[in-house]
């Protein structure tokens, strides 16, 4: 085996290669292009083309593919071959600048919310020269965004560009009016954590609803669960710990920074966390990492599971965001240094986080609903829908103390006197109470744990960049303006204690107590996909990304229709599964076993023996059954009479209220008959079986 040093990044066409492969003017343009995050000159582009293609094809590719991120939650690729054929019968292996930079893929069924008319309905990828491309299946993969003729993004990639450079543009101003004149660009950096499930191929055969939905619609709880912790960060099996291993190899190759790998909460349950790095390139790399978890998945006999929730009862997956923004010099925003209240970035910054979250609750709620993470949202386990942001009791003191007048310098000394512990740096606490915030300082970063495992990252970054971009333009006003630097800086954190405090929330966030304070703090809770995307559409919300060049009008409604679509197939999909497997499957096993149940009493009666436990399992299952055949009845009339909504909120909202309610409906009835039933006569494998066989 190779040593990691000699094949990570291996089928990367990244800086080394170019710098490698390219004439030096063409490398220095290319990198500057990166740098600067522009498009590509086409005066080099058959050069750094021709360069890509030698180089892929000296790796054994045949193909090349404009990879891009459409509104499914997935990524797209089309192979194109670079076969050109000659006159005399041999072809040549051929790729231009012109196909590298700009592509023209027949998408005209990716979702578009309407921004493409049919008749139009190509749309056109173009390469992002900011994120490497590489190579995958015999495919040289080139990173894109995915946008109409007119312009408009039809992806995740193009708006997340759209609002670094948002940022960029803002933060510039702050790191400037606070000094730092070396300072050329900054860039917003994540580092996502992945949660996942993994399941026995051969079980997950088994089940429809798993291969249909990606999570399991029945199934009654094991004896053990979670409960005795002894899965968490627990000893790998050596079928888990291969996959990992593969995984790792195979991230690494393509440059992922994959970096720890352990057991989460849930028995099954694991997670995967890269080291950080620039967000466009973070997204990129994350689609990756769902991708290869799949694949690998598969070679070792499993199922990778994203989704949300794949089991009742059990933790639900998430993806924590770790967020922040450095500066080309190496200066992370977030970093408290050893002494935090005289740190003005530090300080503008976090005040800016907790204005921009507090003003914007909505932005980043939306920007996690879809069907399967409402199912985790809101759980016990799980973030509530509240948004609001965990600061640890030291940096609180500290932000009112700096509010209340106390002189930044003079912060230690007053803790001292009261007799709290000196700050030492702002270290992230490791005691498990802040588990339960949405948005919680970790230390020198800000992480959004109510992320959906099975989404891209893309959306809730657009959100956080374009919302902190906002609040920053009004502090660079200020800051450009002051004669007394320090001075605005104190006063622009006593302005976001005074305004802003009720975002901040120390305590149990999964608390009924909280729900009833948040409520009083008037902090928005929207529990579901559909409360919360219509607030997208507001006057406000749709002036903020257009300010900042990150959407237009246009752009905001086709997205709002198609998560609301995505949300109804979703859950369409679903209730047609649930109605599949209870009349082919869940009504014919009760049956059967109900009249096996009969002849046991008959044959009992005939030599006088007492069968009335028999007696009482088949009129206890019975009833269970004719519950059961009644409300998949009911699910079934519901759903096409939802189906026939013509507004898509409409819809949504019907799928919620009633299609949702009457599949929770029937699981309690079918849960409670097989919790009754021999596994010989249930059709699926149980959640012990999914859970603990590995
Ligand atoms: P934890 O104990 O929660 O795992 P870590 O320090 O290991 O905390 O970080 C978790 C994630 O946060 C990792 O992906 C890490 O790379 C990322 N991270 C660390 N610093 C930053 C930063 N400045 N910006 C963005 N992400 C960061
Ligand atoms: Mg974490």
């Amino acid at each position: 085996m190779a040593k990691v040093s000699e094949f990570f990044g291996i089928n990367v066409f990244g800086d080394l290669v170019m710098k490698e492969r390219l004439p030096k003017d063409a490398y220095e343009i290319l990198k500057s292009t990166i740098k600067e995050g522009k498009c590509l000159d086409s005066s080099i582009a058959n050069t750094v083309a021709d360069a890509m293609k030698e180089w892929a094809i000296e790796k054994g590719a045949t193909h090349y593919t404009h990879w891009f991120q459409p509104l499914t939650g997935i990524t797209a690729e089309k192979h194109d071959s670079f076969i050109t054929p000659t006159d005399d019968g041999h072809i040549l292996m051929e790729f231009s600048g012109k196909e590298l930079i700009k592509g023209e893929p027949d998408a005209s069924s990716f979702p578009s919310g309407g921004l493409r008319a049919t008749f139009e309905a190509r749309g056109y990828t173009a390469w992002d020269p900011s994120s490497y491309a590489f190579i995958k299946d015999k495919t040289l993969c080139i990173p894109t965004a995915f946008c109409s003729y007119s312009g408009e993004a039809l992806d995740q990639k193009t708006p997340l560009l759209r609002s670094m450079e948002a940022i960029n543009k803002q933060a510039l101003r702050i790191v400037k009016a606070l000094g730092y004149t070396d300072v050329n660009s900054t860039n917003t950096t994540v580092g996502p954590e992945q949660e996942y499930f993994l399941v026995d191929k051969e079980l997950y055969d088994k089940r429809p609803d798993l291969i249909f939905c990606g999570r399991t619609l029945l199934g009654a709880m094991p004896p053990k669960g979670q409960e005795m912790d002894d899965h968490y960060f627990g000893v790998l099996k050596p079928r888990v710990a291969e996959f990992m291993r593969e995984l790792d190899n195979e991230l690494w190759k393509l440059g992922v920074l994959a970096k720890t790998e352990h057991n989460e909460a849930a028995p099954a349950q694991h997670e995967l966390a890269p080291i950080f790095t620039t967000t466009n390139i973070a997204a990129d790399h994350n689609q990756l990492t769902m991708e290869f978890m799949k694949k690998v998945a598969l070679s070792k006999g499993l199922v990778c599971l994203l989704h949300e929730k794949p089991y009742d009862g059990v933790n639900g997956s998430g993806k924590h965001n770790n967020w922040s923004i450095s500066t080309d010099t190496g200066i992370n925003f977030l970093k408290a240094g050893k002494n935090p209240s005289a740190n003005k970035l530090f300080l503008v910054t976090l005040a800016a986080v907790i204005e921009a979250v507090d003003k914007h609750q909505d932005l980043l709620r939306i920007a996690v609903a879809t069907a399967g993470n409402d199912l985790r949202l809101g759980g016990n386990e799980a973030p509530p829908a509240i948004i609001s942001i965990f600061l640890g009791e030291d940096l609180t003191d500290m932000l009112n103390a700096v509010a209340n007048g106390v002189h930044p310098d003079d912060v230690n000394r007053e803790k001292m006197k009261i007799g709290i512990d000196v700050i030492p740096e702002f270290k992230k606490d490791n005691s498990d109470r802040n588990r339960t915030s949405p948005f919680a300082f970790t230390g020198n970063k800000f992480e959004f744990r109510m992320l959906g495992s099975a989404s891209s990252i893309s959306d809730i970054n657009v959100m956080l960049n374009t919302m902190v971009a906002d609040v920053f333009v009004g502090y660079a006003e200020r800051l450009e303006k002051a004669t007394d630097v320090e001075a605005e800086v104190n006063s622009i954190v006593k302005d976001v204690v005074a305004n802003h405090k009720r975002i901040i929330f120390n305590g149990d966030g999964y608390s009924r107590e909280w729900e009833e304070e948040a409520e009083k703090r008037g902090l928005l809770n929207l529990r579901s996909t559909v409360d919360a995307l219509p607030l997208l559409k507001t006057n406000e919300n749709v002036a903020l990304f257009e300010r900042h060049g990150v959407f237009n009008r246009a752009e905001i409604d086709s997205r709002v229709d198609i998560i609301l679509e995505n949300y109804t197939k979703t859950i369409h999909i679903e209730a047609l599964t649930l109605i599949e497997m209870i009349n082919r499957d869940v009504i014919p096993a009760i049956t059967a076993y109900t009249n096996l149940l009969c002849e046991t009493v008959n044959n009992k009666n005939l030599i006088r023996v007492d069968s009335s436990v028999e007696y009482e399992l088949i009129k206890r299952l019975s009833a269970a059954n004719k519950e059961i055949f009644s409300l998949t009845a009911e699910l079934k009339s519901a759903v096409a009479s939802s189906e026939r909504s013509k507004d898509i909120l409409e819809k949504a909202t019907e799928y919620r209220n009633n299609i949702l309610t009457l599949m929770a409906d029937i699981r309690k009835y079918a849960d409670s008959a097989e919790s009754v039933m021999p596994k010989s006569y249930w059709p699926y494998p149980t959640y012990g079986d999914l859970l603990f066989k590995i």
